[in-house]
């Protein structure tokens, strides 16, 4: 196959400065993309500000022949969101690829959360997304082309201890992204979501020792992928995790169907309800939506295939 190349196309990269985030600004610059290298330069949890990460990567590329330009605004707030997108329109004038792999991480069980900490994290992993997504998406739509990645998580998907936080913001942007999907088909915009994992800061604590290789430059090929025009998929959900490069979905049983329930009755079919060994996946686009509430409408009127009539 011929090397999938990213010459004339412009992407942002945020919390690229370290981690996942670095990965893709190099792997994308590597390929011809000229990168706006956004990091804040935070803490894991958020606090602090240093502008020397994002430059360190810029000059990374920068030595090695590409083309990249810092930008150390927070995706935490509206007005950084918008200011990193206008870094890429004012130095070069459009954007055609968008990442947004910013995070933080902070801690806590559920029953002892703070505020802070629940709203720190949504902040930049959720909010977060929507500060950079809505001013990057018209100027996507109307130019006609696009591609963005958001990052959700393990913990997004099936949640984890001490992560609530965390959890929420990570399965929100799959929220965000299914609707960027369907409103950017009919522009040439696609959006995904990335689940991956690596070894990175985010893992200091854990016992990594008997962990198979996991650096982040076996995640950044398939946000690559993601993010090039040949990428045939959109509002999905892609895994990148030790070497394993999979799909995850949102499955449905085909259910029961009855006129009619009680209390009573959803016990008694509970096995049928839960029978997961026919999953149905409704894809986002062209109409997840409506072909999931079609599906149910055909089952009341006893043409679905697949679903028990109790
Ligand atoms: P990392 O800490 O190495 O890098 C994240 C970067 O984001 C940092 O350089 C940080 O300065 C920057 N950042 C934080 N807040 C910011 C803000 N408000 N504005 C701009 N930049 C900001 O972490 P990583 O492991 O590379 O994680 C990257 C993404 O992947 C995160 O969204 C994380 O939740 C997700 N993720 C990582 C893993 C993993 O195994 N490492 C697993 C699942 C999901």
């Amino acid at each position: 196959m011929a090397e999938l190349r990213f010459d004339g196309r412009v992407a942002v990269v945020t919390g690229a400065g370290r981690g996942l985030g670095r990965a893709y600004a190099r792997l994308l610059a590597a390929r011809g993309a000229k990168v706006v290298v956004n990091d804040a330069g935070t803490s894991l949890a958020g606090d602090g500000g240093d502008t020397s990460p994002a430059q360190q990567v810029v000059d990374e590329i920068t030595a090695a022949g590409g083309e990249a330009v810092a930008n150390t605004d927070s995706v935490a707030t509206p007005d950084g969101g918008r200011a990193l997108i206008d870094t890429a329109l004012k130095r070069w004038g459009r954007l055609d690829v968008l990442i947004h792999n910013a995070g933080i991480v902070r801690r806590a069980a559920l029953r002892e959360m703070s505020y802070d900490d629940f709203e720190a994290v949504v902040d930049v992993h959720l909010r977060g997304a929507f500060h950079v997504v809505r001013p990057a998406f018209p100027v996507m739509c109307d130019a006609g082309y696009g591609r963005i990645v958001l990052t959700s998580s393990i913990g997004g998907l099936y949640g984890n201890h001490e992560v609530a936080n965390y959890a929420v913001a990570k399965a929100g942007v799959i929220g965000l992204s299914n609707v960027a999907a369907m409103e950017g088909a009919a522009h040439g915009v696609q959006c995904n979501v990335i689940v991956p994992a690596a070894l990175t800061r985010m893992a200091e604590g854990l016992d990594t020792s008997a962990y198979p290789p996991m650096e982040p430059e076996l995640v950044a090929p398939a946000v690559g992928w993601l993010a090039h025009e040949t990428c045939s998929i959109t509002g999905e959900i892609m895994i990148a995790l030790a070497g394993r490069v999979a799909r995850a979905v949102i499955a449905e049983t085909p259910g029961v169907y009855r006129p009619s329930w009680t209390i009573e009755d959803v016990a008694a079919n509970l096995d049928a309800i839960r029978d997961t060994s026919a999953p149905i996946v409704f894809p986002v686009v062209p109409d997840g939506h409506g072909d999931h509430i079609r599906y149910s409408f055909a089952l009341a009127k006893g043409s679905a295939e697949g679903a028990v009539h109790a």
